[in-house]
Formats: structure tokens, C-alpha cells, sequence
């Protein structure tokens, strides 16, 4: 239900400004109350004063004196502004005329020289607020009571409540209001990146969002993306660069098949032309499943579930193996191959880093110049375990040795001179890089090549 920003965030604002306007709302509350009762009592103390100042003087005028109290309000019946003088054995002795016109009285206090501030229902039954408090007179005591109506403080306190009840919640509409507008105005980015992203396809991947100018909390946010949206274009183009260069790859000796077979049916042949027409064929599709396996080995290890089978291997072993398997390749073009170097052992898949040695030891005697020579040595520095496979082929310049790397690059010179598929090199780098090693090559045209492989000692 919450699951959108805006109303995630109004709904908490409005949790939040519930509590706060309530809590402030009954803070003022009672604040303003306590104020008010205070006042009261405040008042009721001065009065308690001015009636204890009159009976303090000459017991002999203590009725002539008082009575200088029994005006203004005290002088009404049922005002709402009483006293009353109780003896020490709680008779009364004196009370306002607004008590005894109506022959009434405050319910007695009981005997006590600290002041008391109590509520009770008043004889106008409203509400009333008595201070009550005894004092010591020679040969006795006397307690006096003063009460003050309380309709008008809480007549205050009502609309005081009733303007907290008015105005707080309007305040706060209006605030959740402008807190809606707010928010919409803020996250407006966010709808506009989330439309631009919803209409990206595969067909206008270029797309990227606007950095300059967005607000600082999103800009990360779009540039992130952007390279994301980079890096997507860039594998998507890899991709179909991929398909094209494949298929490529495998319609040229389809079509070379297709046009041996066209050729041969067009008349009868003698049984040594068609041996010679599927000797031409076997080999075209040896051609095509290497091809194949070239391509499935990339998609392989391009693949995030590629992993590696590591165990200890011997490099100078792996080296010795793949020079084995090259041999009589290397002596039919009278290719001389030569190795140094002791066992350097390390973690790694044995298969994979056999595949990516043989793979350059072929390229070192298929581009290598009759009678040439093939020099490998194996070695290690603190860090490293070093290969390095030199030959004395016909080299490459700055330009090709950047691009041999590259998924189907094969130089020129070497098209339809030599069979390949411009797929060896890069799945050598892949077998490399899995192994966090690093490849160096150096050429020079005319005089040779030189590869060499670095492999972590320790890939843990
Ligand atoms: P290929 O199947 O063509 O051998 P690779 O990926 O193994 O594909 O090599 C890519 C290209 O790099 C080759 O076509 C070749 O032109 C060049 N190359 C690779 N190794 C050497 C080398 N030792 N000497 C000269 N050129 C080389």
C-alpha cells in the first residue's frame, strides 16, 4: 500500500504532524489552564489578605471592619465571589452578604494554618475555587474561606480548546496540503527519469538521462545509469558485432561446400573425383566445426557461470605437452622449437591455460617463416609465474598487436594464407584474465613475436 515514495512520505508526515499537533495542542492546553487557574488563585490570595487584614485589627472592631469588605461583588447575592469566618470550633461566624442574602454558606473547611486551594461546586452551582486557610487569634483561632467563581476561566479554557480544536487541524490540512504539493514537485524528476527509462528498448539504447542541472540527490543516481546504459551498448553492439562476425565465419565454407557439391552433381564423376570432392568437403567442415567449438568456447567463457577447475599444475609440463602436440606441424615447415626454464607450479585449470599456451604455440609456427624457430621459456619473479614464447615469424606492427585481441581480427596478410578464425587470442585473454594474469606481446614486423603470459602465483 505504501510502496510509493509520496505516499510513504505523506502518510509518515501526517503520523507526524498527528503526534505533534496533539501533543503541542494539549501541552498548550494545559499551560494555559494552569496559567488561568493560578490567576485565580493569585486573586483569591490577595482577597484572603485584604479579609485577614480587617480581622487582625482590635478584636473590639472586627465586625465594623469587615463589613468595609462587604461591597461590590461580595455584595450581590450568589455573585460567585463569596467569604466565609469560621470560629475555631468551625461555626461561621461572618460570611458575604452575597452568602447570607440568600441564607447560604460554603461547605466548612476543616482547621489548617497552611493556605488550601480546592474546587467544589459553588451555592450557584457552577464551579468555584476556595482558598481556605486558618489563623491564630489570641485565645482561639478562626479559619477563613475565600471563593471565586470559576464559570469565566472556564469559559476561557472552552474557547481556548475550541480554538486548538478549529485551527490545529485546519493548519494542519493545509501544511499535509503543501507537503503533497511539495513532494509531487521533488520526486517530478523521478517520473520523468522513470518515463525515459520505461521507453528505452534495444532499438534507442544511445538514450541517457540529463545530468546537468539535476538536483545533487539524483544526479549519482543518472549518472550511474548512464554508464550502465554505456556498458549495456557496448556488450549489446559486442553482441551483434559477435553474430555477424560468426556467421560470417561459418557461410564462407558452407557456401565453398555448397558450390564442391553444385559443381560435382553437375555430371557424372568417376569414383576418384568424388573422393576428391568429400576429401575437399571433410575438410571445409573440420574448418567449420573448429569454428564452432571457437565460438562455444567464447560464449563459455563470456558466461558469468564459467568457472575454473583449479588445482596445483606444473606450467613447464603444460608447456612440454602443447610443444608435443605441435610437432610435426613445426617440422613440416622445417620450424625448429626450442624450451628452457625449470617446474614453476601454481594454482590454476589445466585445461584452460592449456588451451591458451597451445593456442599461441600455433600461432607462433603457423606465422612463423619456413625454417624459423619457436624458443619458449618458463620462469617465475616473486609474484609471477613468467611465459614467454618467442618466434621468428613475420611480426606484427603497433596497430595489429592493439588489435589481435579483438573477437574475428585476423590481419590481412594472414586471410586465406592460413586457416584460422580471429577467435584464439581472445579466448586466450579470457583464460588469462579468469586467472588474474596479464598478457605482453611484442612484435616487430619482419622479425618476430614475442608473447608472454604472467600468472599469479597464488590466485586465492
Ligand atoms: P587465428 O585463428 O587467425 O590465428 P588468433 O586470434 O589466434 O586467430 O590470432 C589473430 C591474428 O593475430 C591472426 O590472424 C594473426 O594475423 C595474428 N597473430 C597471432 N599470433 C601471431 C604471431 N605469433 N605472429 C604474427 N601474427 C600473429
Amino acid at each position: 500500500m505504501l510502496s510509493s515514495i509520496k505516499k510513504r512520505l505523506v502518510a509518515l508526515s501526517f503520523l507526524l504532524f498527528s503526534i505533534l499537533f496533539s501533543v503541542l495542542g494539549l501541552f498548550l492546553y494545559r499551560q494555559i489552564e494552569s496559567l488561568l487557574m493560578a490567576s485565580v488563585d493569585g486573586h483569591l490570595h490577595s482577597e484572603m489578605q485584604l479579609i485577614a487584614g480587617f480581622i487582625d485589627s482590635e478584636n473590639g472592631h472586627f465586625e465594623m471592619e469587615l463589613s468595609e469588605a462587604e461591597v461590590g461583588e461580595y455584595a450581590l447575592p450568589l455573585s460567585g465571589h463569596y467569604y466565609q469566618i469560621l470560629s475555631g470550633s468551625g461555626e461561621i461566624i461572618a460570611r458575604s452578604p452575597s452568602l447570607s442574602i440568600v441564607d447560604t454558606h460554603l461547605p466548612p473547611a476543616a482547621r489548617s494554618m497552611e493556605p488550601s486551594y480546592y474546587t467544589i461546586e459553588g451555592p450557584d452551582k457552577g464551579p468555584l475555587r476556595v482558598m481556605s486557610q486558618s489563623y491564630a487569634l489570641a485565645g482561639g483561632s478562626i479559619t477563613i474561606q475565600a471563593g471565586e467563581t470559576l464559570d469565566e476561566t472556564y469559559r476561557l479554557i472552552a474557547s481556548f480548546r475550541n480554538m486548538i480544536i478549529i485551527i490545529f487541524p485546519s493548519f494542519f490540512i493545509f501544511s499535509l496540503a503543501g507537503l503533497t504539493a511539495i513532494t509531487r514537485f521533488s520526486l517530478k524528476r523521478v517520473d520523468s527519469f522513470s518515463e525515459k527509462v520505461g521507453k528505452i528498448t534495444e532499438k534507442n539504447l544511445k538514450e541517457r538521462l540529463e545530468v546537468e542541472g539535476v538536483e545533487s540527490e539524483l544526479r549519482p543516481l543518472a549518472e550511474s545509469f548512464n554508464v550502465m546504459m554505456g556498458r549495456i551498448e557496448e556488450s549489446f553492439e559486442m553482441q551483434k558485432q559477435f553474430m555477424s562476425d560468426a556467421s560470417h565465419d561459418l557461410r564462407t565454407p558452407a557456401s565453398v561446400v555448397k558450390s564442391y557439391c553444385d559443381v560435382t552433381l553437375m555430371k557424372d564423376r568417376t569414383a576418384a573425383e568424388y573422393r576428391e570432392t568429400l576429401e575437399k568437403i571433410s575438410s571445409m567442415i573440420s574448418r567449420m566445426s573448429r569454428s564452432i567449438s571457437r565460438i562455444l568456447d567464447v560464449a563459455r567463457l563470456d558466461s558469468e557461470a564459467f568457472s575454473l577447475n583449479l588445482s596445483r599444475v606444473d606450467l613447464k609440463e603444460i608447456v612440454i605437452e602443447a610443444m608435443k602436440y605441435f610437432e610435426t606441424k613445426a617440422l613440416s615447415s622445417d620450424i625448429k622449437m626450442t624450451c628452457s626454464g625449470d617446474s614453476v607450479i601454481l594454482l590454476g585449470d589445466r585445461d584452460r591455460l592449456s588451451d591458451a599456451i597451445s593456442n599461441i604455440v600455433e600461432n607462433a609456427i603457423k606465422y612463423n617463416r619456413p625454417e624459423g624457430v619457436v624458443h619458449i621459456s618458463v620462469g617465475e619473479d616473486e609474484e609471477w609465474a613468467v611465459v614467454e614464447i618467442a618466434d621468428s615469424g613475420r611480426g606484427m606492427n603497433a596497430s595489429e598487436v592493439n588489435r589481435i585481441f579483438e573477437r574475428f581480427y585476423r590481419i590481412d596478410a594472414s586471410r586465406g594464407e592460413e586457416e584460422g578464425s580471429g577467435l584464439g587470442l581472445p579466448i586466450v585473454k579470457r583464460i588469462i584474465e579468469r586467472h588474474k594474469g596479464k598478457i605482453d606481446v611484442k612484435s616487430e614486423v619482419g622479425r618476430g613475436s614475442c608473447f608472454t603470459l604472467f600468472l599469479p602465483l597464488d590466485i586465492e
